[in-house]
């Protein structure tokens, strides 16, 4: 029986050796729970931790847009209470985990765009606007693979749409011009369990582009059975509703580490995809890929 744990990752395209920055997230999570905090805290911390990293697709470290400029980021969190707080495509703030965290004390359970930013000022989370070195070193690889036409992998999809014809932003074009997210499950000392998940999305994007990560279900869930996370290519992740898919498998009584495997199954090897869980009784960290991940566990 687990009596209490975290697991962090960063992301199904972020290379194994990034496990450095999960341990250290995880760390700092694990020492939350240990001083008797909730899972909720825990994932938070964790996330924010990636998020200020820069290496991961997540806050400072999050992929640029087409345009080259714009950042939009989304993120969530949910504890086996079934609190839920999301932000959607929030602009100019350092850590959307804890704006997330923030709408999760009001009425609603997410807020979009310009109203999450202009709730997260209102809140007291400063104007935030960097990109860090990674991001940009992503953004210009990503922009000569279109230039040269040489797009492959899960880029491949892009291969039969006019870019230009997709601008949907105010000035610029295509002319002038990224896959991760970081994660985190945890459970407590008093057995609740959360999920947080930041995302700066996946490449190539357009403006207003939304992903699994803060979508109910599909990028992350959490109930009594178990909190599921999942990282990959979103707009696969979404039709197969995934986080709910794992968490319903456990809830029925599938052992969490093959109700995972099976997730993962869900997908051709091109998708790439991710998936971190836990419940009392176990917990698991995959991938079809190096995902980088981190997990500290304490048995009773
Ligand atoms: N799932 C994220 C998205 O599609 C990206 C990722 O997990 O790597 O926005």
């Amino acid at each position: 029986m687990i009596h209490y744990g975290v697991i962090v990752h960063g992301g199904a395209g972020s290379p194994s050796h990034f496990s450095d920055g999960c341990k250290v997230a995880c760390e700092s999570a694990f020492g939350f729970i240990e001083a008797g905090k909730s899972a909720l805290d825990a994932v938070v911390e964790a996330v924010r931790i990636l998020e200020d990293d820069g290496r991961f697709n997540a806050g400072y470290g999050s992929a640029l847009r087409l345009d080259g400029k714009t950042v939009e980021m989304d993120a969530s969190v949910m504890d086996s209470k079934g609190k839920i707080g999301i932000v959607i495509a929030i602009r100019n703030v350092k850590n959307p985990i804890q704006v997330a965290r923030a709408v999760l004390e009001t009425p609603h359970v997410a807020l979009a765009g310009e109203g999450a930013t202009a709730f997260a000022r209102k809140q007291g989370f400063a104007q935030f606007y960097k990109v860090s070195d990674y991001a940009m070193e992503r953004y210009k690889e990503i922009k000569q693979k279109i230039k040269e036409g040489n797009l492959s992998g899960e880029d491949y999809r892009w291969k039969d749409y006019d870019i230009e014809k997709l601008w949907n932003y105010k000035s610029g074009s295509y002319k002038d011009i990224l896959c991760d997210t970081v994660g985190s499950v945890a459970i407590d000392k008093k057995g609740m369990l959360a999920v947080a998940n930041s995302t700066g999305g996946f490449s190539p994007m357009m403006q207003g582009r939304v992903g699994d990560s803060p979508m109910i279900g599909c990028g992350f869930y959490s109930g009594p059975a178990c909190a599921v996370a999942t990282t990959g290519m979103g707009e696969e992740i979404i039709k197969k509703m995934l986080a709910k898919t794992v968490y319903d498998m456990v809830a029925n009584g599938k052992d969490i580490k093959k109700a995972c495997e099976l997730g993962i199954k869900m997908f051709s090897s091109e998708i790439k995809v991710g998936i971190i869980a836990i419940s009392k009784e176990g917990y698991a960290s995959m991938s079809n890929t190096g995902m980088a991940s981190y997990t500290l566990t304490h048995f009773l």
